[in-house]
């Protein structure tokens, strides 16, 4: 995997939504390459500010349980 690869895939990454091969090849390149290492981290932050903002209002159940596996790929980072 490469830096731009990265990019494309860091909000599936995030989301959860990636096969358990390519999440290995992207951990790995987050794990060798600080540039890479600074996005993903930027993106978490953003990504649990909007789920701490929405989790105050009522969330439809499809949006809650898109946030509860949001949380727990988040965990296995
Ligand atoms: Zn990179």
């Amino acid at each position: 995997m490469i830096c731009d690869d990265v990019k494309r895939v860091a909000y599936f990454f995030l989301d959860g939504a990636m096969g358990e091969k390519k999440q290995t090849d992207f951990k790995t390149h987050v794990s060798l390459c600080p540039e890479c290492e600074q996005r993903v981290s930027i993106h978490r932050r953003l990504r649990n500010f909007i789920s701490r903002r929405l989790g105050r209002m009522a969330a439809p159940p499809t949006l809650r349980q898109r946030l509860t596996r949001s949380f727990r790929a988040l965990r296995e980072v």
